[in-house]
Protein backbone atom coordinates (compact mmCIF):
# COMPACT_ATOMS: atom_id res chain seq x y z
CA UNK A 1 0.00 0.00 0.00
CA UNK A 2 1.42 3.55 -1.01
CA UNK A 3 0.34 6.42 1.20
CA UNK A 4 1.15 10.00 1.49
CA UNK A 5 2.00 11.51 4.83
CA UNK A 6 -0.95 13.75 5.62
CA UNK A 7 0.00 17.80 5.38
CA UNK A 8 1.25 18.55 8.82
CA UNK A 9 3.04 21.39 7.20
CA UNK A 10 2.85 24.30 5.26
CA UNK A 11 4.09 23.50 2.13
CA UNK A 12 6.59 25.17 -0.05
CA UNK A 13 4.93 27.18 -2.70
CA UNK A 14 7.08 27.57 -5.67
CA UNK A 15 10.68 28.02 -6.71
CA UNK A 16 11.79 30.53 -9.62
CA UNK A 17 15.02 31.16 -11.73
CA UNK A 18 16.10 33.14 -14.81
CA UNK A 19 19.69 34.05 -16.39
CA UNK A 20 20.26 36.31 -19.11
CA UNK A 21 23.81 36.51 -21.50
CA UNK A 22 25.20 33.17 -20.27
CA UNK A 23 26.75 30.32 -22.64
CA UNK A 24 25.38 27.87 -20.17
CA UNK A 25 21.76 29.20 -19.44
CA UNK A 26 20.35 25.90 -19.22
CA UNK A 27 22.65 24.34 -17.09
CA UNK A 28 22.64 27.06 -14.71
CA UNK A 29 18.76 26.94 -14.60
CA UNK A 30 19.14 23.63 -13.82
CA UNK A 31 21.71 23.84 -10.79
CA UNK A 32 19.53 27.60 -9.56
CA UNK A 33 16.62 25.12 -9.27
CA UNK A 34 18.27 22.42 -7.30
CA UNK A 35 19.20 24.90 -4.65
CA UNK A 36 15.50 25.90 -4.73
CA UNK A 37 14.24 22.44 -4.75
CA UNK A 38 12.73 22.97 -1.18
CA UNK A 39 10.19 25.58 -2.96
CA UNK A 40 8.56 22.63 -4.64
CA UNK A 41 8.96 19.01 -5.46
CA UNK A 42 6.25 17.79 -7.65
CA UNK A 43 7.38 19.24 -11.04
CA UNK A 44 10.38 20.54 -12.37
CA UNK A 45 10.60 22.57 -16.30
CA UNK A 46 13.50 24.92 -18.17
CA UNK A 47 12.66 27.03 -20.85
CA UNK A 48 15.50 28.61 -23.04
CA UNK A 49 16.05 30.41 -26.07
CA UNK A 50 19.12 31.36 -28.34
CA UNK A 51 17.71 34.67 -29.43
CA UNK A 52 15.81 32.85 -32.25
CA UNK A 53 13.94 29.79 -30.95
CA UNK A 54 12.51 29.19 -27.96
CA UNK A 55 12.86 25.39 -26.23
CA UNK A 56 11.23 23.91 -23.33
CA UNK A 57 11.43 20.76 -20.69
CA UNK A 58 9.30 19.60 -18.16
CA UNK A 59 8.56 16.92 -15.88
CA UNK A 60 7.30 15.64 -13.30
CA UNK A 61 9.29 14.65 -10.24
CA UNK A 62 12.53 16.20 -8.34
CA UNK A 63 14.59 18.63 -9.81
CA UNK A 64 17.64 15.51 -10.72
CA UNK A 65 14.84 13.20 -12.26
CA UNK A 66 13.27 15.79 -14.34
CA UNK A 67 16.61 16.37 -16.41
CA UNK A 68 19.30 14.51 -17.39
CA UNK A 69 22.88 15.64 -19.65
CA UNK A 70 20.42 15.00 -23.13
CA UNK A 71 17.74 16.91 -22.29
CA UNK A 72 20.24 20.19 -21.00
CA UNK A 73 21.73 19.88 -24.20
CA UNK A 74 18.57 19.80 -26.19
CA UNK A 75 18.19 23.26 -24.47
CA UNK A 76 20.68 25.95 -26.31
CA UNK A 77 20.73 28.94 -25.57
CA UNK A 78 21.80 32.13 -23.65
CA UNK A 79 18.78 32.59 -21.84
CA UNK A 80 17.08 30.65 -19.61
CA UNK A 81 14.32 30.98 -16.96
CA UNK A 82 13.16 27.38 -14.75
CA UNK A 83 10.84 26.17 -12.18
CA UNK A 84 9.98 24.23 -9.54
CA UNK A 85 6.28 23.87 -8.73
CA UNK A 86 4.23 22.72 -5.79
CA UNK A 87 0.68 23.25 -7.02
CA UNK A 88 -1.23 25.80 -5.13
CA UNK A 89 -3.82 26.24 -6.86
CA UNK A 90 -4.48 23.45 -10.31
CA UNK A 91 -4.23 20.14 -10.05
CA UNK A 92 -0.45 18.60 -9.79
CA UNK A 93 0.12 17.20 -12.99
CA UNK A 94 2.57 17.65 -15.99
CA UNK A 95 0.54 20.02 -18.23
CA UNK A 96 0.40 22.29 -14.94
CA UNK A 97 4.22 22.06 -15.07
CA UNK A 98 6.01 25.30 -15.09
CA UNK A 99 7.11 27.26 -16.99
CA UNK A 100 3.83 27.54 -19.88
CA UNK A 101 5.03 28.45 -23.17
CA UNK A 102 2.88 30.16 -26.23
CA UNK A 103 2.85 31.97 -29.05
CA UNK A 104 0.53 34.76 -29.59
CA UNK A 105 0.31 37.88 -31.87
CA UNK A 106 3.17 39.47 -29.26
CA UNK A 107 5.14 36.27 -30.18
CA UNK A 108 6.47 33.41 -27.99
CA UNK A 109 6.65 33.65 -24.12
CA UNK A 110 6.98 31.48 -21.51
CA UNK A 111 5.89 32.44 -17.67
CA UNK A 112 7.15 30.71 -14.04
CA UNK A 113 5.33 32.19 -11.17
CA UNK A 114 5.65 31.96 -7.52
CA UNK A 115 2.39 33.29 -5.78
CA UNK A 116 -1.43 33.05 -6.22
CA UNK A 117 -3.37 35.38 -7.91
CA UNK A 118 -6.68 35.86 -5.97
CA UNK A 119 -8.88 37.21 -8.99
CA UNK A 120 -7.79 34.65 -11.09
CA UNK A 121 -10.91 32.35 -10.81
CA UNK A 122 -12.97 36.13 -11.70
CA UNK A 123 -10.68 36.39 -14.73
CA UNK A 124 -10.87 33.00 -16.24
CA UNK A 125 -14.37 32.90 -16.22
CA UNK A 126 -14.82 36.35 -18.03
CA UNK A 127 -11.84 35.20 -20.63
CA UNK A 128 -13.87 31.87 -21.27
CA UNK A 129 -17.19 33.36 -21.66
CA UNK A 130 -15.23 35.73 -24.01
CA UNK A 131 -13.88 32.48 -26.34
CA UNK A 132 -10.95 31.52 -24.41
CA UNK A 133 -9.58 27.91 -24.55
CA UNK A 134 -7.28 26.96 -21.30
CA UNK A 135 -5.24 24.17 -21.11
CA UNK A 136 -3.97 23.78 -17.85
CA UNK A 137 -5.72 23.89 -14.04
CA UNK A 138 -3.25 26.76 -12.87
CA UNK A 139 -4.21 30.62 -12.15
CA UNK A 140 -0.49 30.96 -13.98
CA UNK A 141 -2.26 31.07 -17.64
CA UNK A 142 -4.82 33.62 -16.87
CA UNK A 143 -1.85 36.13 -17.22
CA UNK A 144 -0.67 34.25 -20.84
CA UNK A 145 -4.45 34.87 -21.86
CA UNK A 146 -4.64 38.50 -20.94
CA UNK A 147 -1.13 39.17 -22.41
CA UNK A 148 -2.30 37.01 -25.90
CA UNK A 149 -5.42 39.22 -26.36
CA UNK A 150 -4.24 42.90 -25.38
CA UNK A 151 -4.34 45.09 -27.99
CA UNK A 152 -1.19 46.34 -27.44
CA UNK A 153 1.65 47.02 -29.48
CA UNK A 154 4.84 45.90 -27.48
CA UNK A 155 5.81 43.61 -25.35
CA UNK A 156 6.46 45.94 -22.70
CA UNK A 157 3.02 47.19 -22.70
CA UNK A 158 0.97 43.84 -23.40
CA UNK A 159 2.92 42.93 -20.56
CA UNK A 160 2.15 46.02 -18.07
CA UNK A 161 -1.66 46.01 -19.24
CA UNK A 162 -1.97 42.27 -18.45
CA UNK A 163 -0.08 42.27 -15.07
CA UNK A 164 -2.26 45.81 -14.18
CA UNK A 165 -5.38 43.06 -13.87
CA UNK A 166 -4.31 40.29 -11.58
CA UNK A 167 -4.49 40.57 -7.87
CA UNK A 168 -2.49 38.74 -5.05
CA UNK A 169 1.03 37.42 -5.08
CA UNK A 170 3.42 36.94 -7.85
CA UNK A 171 7.20 37.12 -8.40
CA UNK A 172 7.54 36.26 -12.36
CA UNK A 173 10.48 35.20 -14.66
CA UNK A 174 9.33 35.74 -17.99
CA UNK A 175 10.88 35.25 -21.48
CA UNK A 176 10.54 35.90 -24.98
CA UNK A 177 12.66 35.27 -27.35
CA UNK A 178 15.30 38.15 -26.70
CA UNK A 179 14.47 39.01 -23.17
CA UNK A 180 14.19 37.99 -19.55
CA UNK A 181 11.70 39.96 -17.53
CA UNK A 182 11.26 39.66 -13.53
CA UNK A 183 7.74 41.07 -11.72
CA UNK A 184 7.18 41.38 -8.39
CA UNK A 185 3.79 42.25 -6.82
CA UNK A 186 3.61 45.47 -5.01
CA UNK A 187 2.50 44.31 -1.68
CA UNK A 188 6.06 41.81 -2.55
CA UNK A 189 4.32 38.76 -1.03
CA UNK A 190 7.17 36.87 -2.41
CA UNK A 191 10.53 37.35 -2.36
CA UNK A 192 12.94 37.85 -5.87
CA UNK A 193 16.33 38.15 -6.17
CA UNK A 194 18.75 39.78 -8.32
CA UNK A 195 22.15 38.78 -9.35
CA UNK A 196 25.29 38.47 -11.86
CA UNK A 197 27.67 36.27 -12.67
CA UNK A 198 30.55 36.91 -15.64
CA UNK A 199 28.10 39.61 -16.92
CA UNK A 200 24.92 37.63 -16.84
CA UNK A 201 22.05 38.78 -15.44
CA UNK A 202 20.23 36.34 -12.53
CA UNK A 203 16.96 36.34 -10.85
CA UNK A 204 16.13 33.81 -8.55
CA UNK A 205 13.39 33.31 -5.49
CA UNK A 206 16.27 32.73 -3.19
CA UNK A 207 19.91 34.05 -2.68
CA UNK A 208 20.95 29.79 -2.37
CA UNK A 209 20.39 29.93 -5.86
CA UNK A 210 23.08 32.45 -6.27
CA UNK A 211 25.30 30.92 -3.91
CA UNK A 212 25.50 27.45 -5.29
CA UNK A 213 26.23 28.79 -8.66
CA UNK A 214 28.89 31.11 -7.74
CA UNK A 215 26.87 34.20 -8.68
CA UNK A 216 26.72 37.44 -6.64
CA UNK A 217 23.94 39.35 -5.13
CA UNK A 218 22.99 42.39 -6.36
CA UNK A 219 19.82 43.14 -4.46
CA UNK A 220 15.66 42.20 -4.63
CA UNK A 221 13.89 42.95 -7.19
CA UNK A 222 11.63 45.48 -5.82
CA UNK A 223 7.74 45.18 -4.85
CA UNK A 224 6.02 46.41 -8.48
CA UNK A 225 9.12 46.67 -10.55
CA UNK A 226 9.49 45.28 -13.83
CA UNK A 227 13.10 44.69 -14.77
CA UNK A 228 13.76 44.23 -18.59
CA UNK A 229 16.82 42.19 -19.30
CA UNK A 230 18.25 41.96 -22.92
CA UNK A 231 20.67 42.88 -25.24
CA UNK A 232 20.82 46.41 -24.13
CA UNK A 233 21.19 45.91 -20.59
CA UNK A 234 18.77 46.35 -17.75
CA UNK A 235 15.63 48.44 -17.32
CA UNK A 236 13.43 49.05 -14.64
CA UNK A 237 9.92 50.02 -14.98
CA UNK A 238 7.67 50.93 -12.00
CA UNK A 239 4.11 50.41 -13.76
CA UNK A 240 2.15 49.20 -10.69
CA UNK A 241 0.44 51.79 -8.10
CA UNK A 242 2.06 51.29 -4.98
CA UNK A 243 0.83 49.20 -2.48
CA UNK A 244 0.56 48.43 1.10
CA UNK A 245 4.05 45.92 1.91
CA UNK A 246 2.98 42.59 2.90
CA UNK A 247 6.02 40.16 2.51
CA UNK A 248 5.21 36.58 3.59
CA UNK A 249 6.56 36.05 7.39
CA UNK A 250 6.68 32.35 7.59
CA UNK A 251 9.73 32.42 4.35
CA UNK A 252 11.23 33.78 7.81
CA UNK A 253 9.49 31.13 9.96
CA UNK A 254 9.75 28.08 7.67
CA UNK A 255 10.12 27.97 3.40
CA UNK A 256 13.07 29.29 2.85
CA UNK A 257 16.25 27.94 3.28
CA UNK A 258 18.47 29.21 6.23
CA UNK A 259 21.02 30.08 4.11
CA UNK A 260 19.17 32.47 1.86
CA UNK A 261 18.89 36.02 2.80
CA UNK A 262 15.28 37.00 2.30
CA UNK A 263 13.36 40.44 2.14
CA UNK A 264 16.78 41.69 3.11
CA UNK A 265 17.50 39.37 6.41
CA UNK A 266 19.51 36.37 6.87
CA UNK A 267 16.53 33.74 6.99
CA UNK A 268 19.35 31.98 9.66
CA UNK A 269 19.62 35.14 11.78
CA UNK A 270 15.92 35.82 12.00
CA UNK A 271 15.02 32.11 12.76
CA UNK A 272 17.54 32.19 15.62
CA UNK A 273 16.36 35.06 16.85
CA UNK A 274 12.74 33.75 17.12
CA UNK A 275 14.51 31.00 19.43
CA UNK A 276 15.99 33.49 21.33
CA UNK A 277 12.86 35.57 22.40
CA UNK A 278 10.60 32.09 22.86
CA UNK A 279 12.75 31.25 25.59
CA UNK A 280 12.40 34.66 27.22
CA UNK A 281 8.86 34.51 26.58
CA UNK A 282 8.30 30.81 27.95
CA UNK A 283 11.19 29.77 30.24
CA UNK A 284 10.71 26.45 31.58
CA UNK A 285 13.13 24.04 33.51
CA UNK A 286 14.97 21.38 31.72
CA UNK A 287 18.11 19.48 30.81
CA UNK A 288 18.19 19.43 27.25
CA UNK A 289 16.88 21.34 24.23
CA UNK A 290 16.39 19.50 20.68
CA UNK A 291 14.99 20.52 18.04
CA UNK A 292 12.82 18.46 15.55
CA UNK A 293 14.83 18.75 12.57
CA UNK A 294 15.53 20.01 10.04
CA UNK A 295 12.99 22.80 10.64
CA UNK A 296 13.64 23.44 14.21
CA UNK A 297 17.06 23.79 14.29
CA UNK A 298 17.33 27.32 14.06
CA UNK A 299 15.31 28.50 16.49
CA UNK A 300 16.91 25.93 19.11
CA UNK A 301 19.82 27.20 18.82
CA UNK A 302 18.69 30.62 19.51
CA UNK A 303 16.48 28.45 22.79
CA UNK A 304 19.76 27.09 23.77
CA UNK A 305 21.60 30.02 23.83
CA UNK A 306 19.62 32.60 25.61
CA UNK A 307 17.93 29.83 28.30
CA UNK A 308 21.48 28.50 29.07
CA UNK A 309 20.03 25.08 28.51
CA UNK A 310 22.28 23.11 26.19
CA UNK A 311 21.31 21.77 23.23
CA UNK A 312 21.53 18.18 21.29
CA UNK A 313 20.18 16.48 18.66
CA UNK A 314 17.21 14.10 20.69
CA UNK A 315 16.05 13.53 16.90
CA UNK A 316 17.60 12.38 13.74
CA UNK A 317 16.01 12.83 10.73
CA UNK A 318 16.47 10.70 7.61
CA UNK A 319 16.62 12.80 4.73
CA UNK A 320 15.66 9.97 1.88
CA UNK A 321 12.46 9.37 2.70
CA UNK A 322 10.51 10.70 -0.41
CA UNK A 323 7.16 11.22 -0.52
CA UNK A 324 5.65 8.32 -1.19
CA UNK A 325 6.58 4.42 0.57
CA UNK A 326 4.96 1.73 0.90
CA UNK A 327 3.95 1.18 4.38
CA UNK A 328 4.50 -2.03 5.82
CA UNK A 329 1.22 -5.02 6.79
CA UNK A 330 2.68 -5.21 10.06
CA UNK A 331 1.66 -2.42 12.35
CA UNK A 332 4.20 -0.16 13.77
CA UNK A 333 3.75 2.24 16.13
CA UNK A 334 4.21 5.77 15.14
CA UNK A 335 5.31 4.64 11.75
CA UNK A 336 4.92 7.53 9.45
CA UNK A 337 6.91 9.55 11.58
CA UNK A 338 9.37 7.05 12.38
CA UNK A 339 10.47 6.99 8.95
CA UNK A 340 11.53 9.92 9.35
CA UNK A 341 12.73 11.08 12.28
CA UNK A 342 14.37 8.85 15.35
CA UNK A 343 14.98 9.79 18.64
CA UNK A 344 18.97 9.40 20.29
CA UNK A 345 17.60 7.30 23.65
CA UNK A 346 21.49 8.54 24.97
CA UNK A 347 20.64 12.40 25.03
CA UNK A 348 16.63 11.88 25.89
CA UNK A 349 16.96 9.08 28.61
CA UNK A 350 15.76 10.16 32.32
CA UNK A 351 15.91 14.01 31.16
CA UNK A 352 13.78 16.78 30.85
CA UNK A 353 13.81 17.63 27.03
CA UNK A 354 12.07 20.85 25.33
CA UNK A 355 11.26 20.41 21.79
CA UNK A 356 11.35 23.33 19.38
CA UNK A 357 9.65 23.16 16.25
CA UNK A 358 9.16 25.92 13.63
CA UNK A 359 5.20 25.94 13.68
CA UNK A 360 2.68 22.93 14.52
CA UNK A 361 -0.22 22.63 12.04
CA UNK A 362 -2.47 19.70 12.41
CA UNK A 363 -0.41 18.58 15.44
CA UNK A 364 -1.05 15.05 14.34
CA UNK A 365 2.72 14.79 13.77
CA UNK A 366 3.68 16.53 16.93
CA UNK A 367 1.96 14.13 18.99
CA UNK A 368 3.57 11.47 17.78
CA UNK A 369 7.04 12.94 18.17
CA UNK A 370 5.73 13.45 22.07
CA UNK A 371 5.12 10.27 22.43
CA UNK A 372 7.94 8.58 20.33
CA UNK A 373 10.73 10.88 22.98
CA UNK A 374 8.58 9.56 25.86
CA UNK A 375 9.17 6.12 24.62
CA UNK A 376 12.53 6.73 24.36
CA UNK A 377 12.68 7.34 28.06
CA UNK A 378 11.94 11.34 28.72
CA UNK A 379 11.41 11.76 31.66
CA UNK A 380 9.15 15.20 30.33
CA UNK A 381 8.68 16.48 27.31
CA UNK A 382 8.10 20.29 26.67
CA UNK A 383 6.81 21.66 23.53
CA UNK A 384 8.24 25.29 22.14
CA UNK A 385 6.93 26.33 19.08
CA UNK A 386 8.94 29.06 17.26
CA UNK A 387 6.18 31.27 15.94
CA UNK A 388 2.48 31.77 16.84
CA UNK A 389 -0.21 30.02 16.81
CA UNK A 390 -1.56 29.16 12.86
CA UNK A 391 -5.59 30.01 12.64
CA UNK A 392 -5.82 30.66 8.80
CA UNK A 393 -4.87 29.47 5.68
CA UNK A 394 -3.00 31.05 3.23
CA UNK A 395 -4.62 32.72 -0.11
CA UNK A 396 -0.86 33.84 -1.57
CA UNK A 397 0.91 31.05 -3.09
CA UNK A 398 1.32 29.02 0.03
CA UNK A 399 -0.51 25.14 0.49
CA UNK A 400 -2.39 25.23 3.34
CA UNK A 401 -4.95 22.89 5.38
CA UNK A 402 -8.79 24.57 5.50
CA UNK A 403 -8.92 26.71 9.02
CA UNK A 404 -11.11 23.49 10.07
CA UNK A 405 -8.36 21.48 9.76
CA UNK A 406 -5.60 23.77 11.85
CA UNK A 407 -5.54 22.44 15.13
CA UNK A 408 -4.81 26.41 16.67
CA UNK A 409 -7.92 27.53 14.75
CA UNK A 410 -9.97 24.87 16.42
CA UNK A 411 -8.60 24.32 20.16
CA UNK A 412 -7.39 26.35 23.20
CA UNK A 413 -4.15 26.51 24.21
CA UNK A 414 -4.40 23.52 26.93
CA UNK A 415 -6.08 21.66 24.55
CA UNK A 416 -3.68 21.63 22.31
CA UNK A 417 -0.95 20.22 24.70
CA UNK A 418 -3.33 17.66 26.24
CA UNK A 419 -3.60 16.51 22.19
CA UNK A 420 0.05 16.27 21.86
CA UNK A 421 0.47 14.89 24.85
CA UNK A 422 3.47 17.45 26.05
CA UNK A 423 4.00 18.76 29.48
CA UNK A 424 3.88 22.11 28.65
CA UNK A 425 3.38 24.28 25.71
CA UNK A 426 4.20 27.27 24.32
CA UNK A 427 3.87 29.24 21.46
CA UNK A 428 5.86 32.44 20.11
CA UNK A 429 3.73 35.90 20.32
CA UNK A 430 2.89 37.61 17.46
CA UNK A 431 4.75 40.89 18.78
CA UNK A 432 7.66 38.19 19.68
CA UNK A 433 7.70 37.12 15.70
CA UNK A 434 7.61 40.95 14.37
CA UNK A 435 10.27 41.65 17.03
CA UNK A 436 12.85 39.56 15.66
CA UNK A 437 11.82 39.91 11.88
CA UNK A 438 10.77 43.52 11.15
CA UNK A 439 12.38 45.35 14.13
CA UNK A 440 11.89 48.76 12.53
CA UNK A 441 8.32 48.03 12.16
CA UNK A 442 5.65 45.75 10.02
CA UNK A 443 5.91 45.44 6.52
CA UNK A 444 4.90 41.58 6.72
CA UNK A 445 1.74 39.70 6.14
CA UNK A 446 0.66 37.52 9.02
CA UNK A 447 -2.75 36.27 7.99
CA UNK A 448 -2.26 32.91 9.01
CA UNK A 449 -1.97 34.20 12.40
CA UNK A 450 -3.97 36.94 12.65
CA UNK A 451 -7.11 36.02 9.97
CA UNK A 452 -6.53 39.26 8.71
CA UNK A 453 -6.18 39.44 4.71
CA UNK A 454 -4.24 42.22 3.23
CA UNK A 455 -5.38 41.75 -0.10
CA UNK A 456 -8.79 40.39 -1.00
CA UNK A 457 -9.25 36.89 -0.76
CA UNK A 458 -10.66 35.35 -3.66
CA UNK A 459 -14.91 35.29 -4.38
CA UNK A 460 -16.84 32.31 -2.15
CA UNK A 461 -13.29 32.01 0.30
CA UNK A 462 -14.81 34.78 2.82
CA UNK A 463 -18.08 33.11 3.01
CA UNK A 464 -16.15 29.50 3.19
CA UNK A 465 -14.34 31.11 6.11
CA UNK A 466 -16.95 32.35 8.17
CA UNK A 467 -18.49 29.22 8.06
CA UNK A 468 -15.45 27.56 9.06
CA UNK A 469 -15.55 29.91 12.07
CA UNK A 470 -18.71 29.20 12.75
CA UNK A 471 -17.84 25.53 13.09
CA UNK A 472 -15.07 26.06 15.34
CA UNK A 473 -16.84 28.46 17.71
S1 LIG B 1 -1.03 34.06 4.92
FE1 LIG B 1 0.82 33.31 5.98
S2 LIG B 1 1.82 31.97 4.49
FE2 LIG B 1 0.36 33.24 3.34
S3 LIG B 1 1.50 35.05 2.64
FE3 LIG B 1 0.58 35.60 4.59
S4 LIG B 1 2.16 35.07 6.13
FE4 LIG B 1 2.69 34.00 4.23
Amino acid sequence: MKQDPPQDKFKDECGVFGIFGHPEAANLTYLGLYALQHRGQESAGITTSDGERMRISRAMGHVADAFDEASLEALPGHIAIGHTRYSTAGESRLLNAQPILIDCAHGQIAIAHNGNLVNAGELRDRLVRDGSIFQTSSDTEVVLHLYARSREHTVEDALVESLSQISGAFSFALLTKDRLIAARDPHGFRPLALGKLDGAYIVCSETCALDLIGATYIRDVEPGELLIISDGGLRSLRPFPPAPLAHCIFEHVYFARPDSYVFGRSVNDVRTELGRILAEESRVDADVVSPIPDSGVCGATGFAETSGIPMAMGLIRNHYVGRTFIQPQQAIRHFSVKIKLNPVRSVIEGRRVILVDDSIVRGTTSRKIVKMVRAAGAKEVHMRIACPPTISPCFYGVNTPTRAELIAATHTLDEVRDFIEADTLAYLSLEGLLRAVAPSGSSYCTSCYTGNYPVAIPRGEQAYLQLALKAVE
